[in-house]
């Protein structure tokens, strides 16, 4: 199946702005979003990271979701100004059931399930995931995932086939 990331992104903002009272901020830099894929599962991949951003985030504090192509890849990046997470533990919340020990996240909550499904989902899309975070500062959680190539690479040039943002930069509240 052909996917849109673009538009699996905006889905999911859209869904979690009617409930939360945190500003999402949207940078689409990416000129090529079109992957190959399940719709589904990467919807869930986008819930479960944006749940997060919100739940580990202070009140109404901003969270930053932005894509840019490198290489022949998509980068989602969502970066939130929450509690952080210990740099010795990050490694290991990919496995299930795994949360950060401490109090402040033991006080939010959750199974532990999010990352692990996560990172099975992407496994299985080639995809890569990593997290950058700083305690008391912020996380990002960054997903990458291989960009579908046009079917006729001579008419059409990899970069020109899917302008579906010509009125970039695209940022949407
Ligand atoms: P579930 O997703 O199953 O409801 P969960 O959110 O606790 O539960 P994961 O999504 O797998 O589980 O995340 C594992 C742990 O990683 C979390 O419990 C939390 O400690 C930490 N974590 C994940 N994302 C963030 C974030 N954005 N900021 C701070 N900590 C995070
Ligand atoms: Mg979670």
């Amino acid at each position: 199946e052909s996917i849109r990331l673009n538009h699996v992104v905006m889905q999911v903002i859209d869904q979690y702005k009617t409930t939360y009272a945190n500003p999402i901020l949207l940078i689409d830099d990416a000129v090529h979003s079109t992957v190959t894929g399940d719709h589904d599962k990467l919807v869930q991949v986008l819930t479960n990271l944006l749940s997060n951003a919100i739940k580990f985030s202070h009140a109404a504090s901003e969270i930053n979701i932005s894509m840019h192509n490198e290489q022949q890849r998509v980068v989602v990046r969502i970066s939130d100004q929450g509690i952080g997470i210990p740099q010795e533990q990050i490694a290991s919340l990919f496995q299930k059931f795994r949360r950060v020990d401490n109090s402040e996240a033991k006080r939010i909550g959750g199974t532990g399930l999010g990352l692990a499904i996560c990172k099975e989902i992407l496994n299985s899309h080639e995809g890569e995931i990593g997290i950058e975070s700083e305690e008391g500062i912020g996380t990002t959680v960054w997903f990458s995932l291989p960009l579908q190539l046009p079917n006729n690479e001579k008419d059409q040039s990899f970069v020109t086939i899917d302008s579906d943002n010509d009125d970039k930069p695209n940022v949407m509240i």
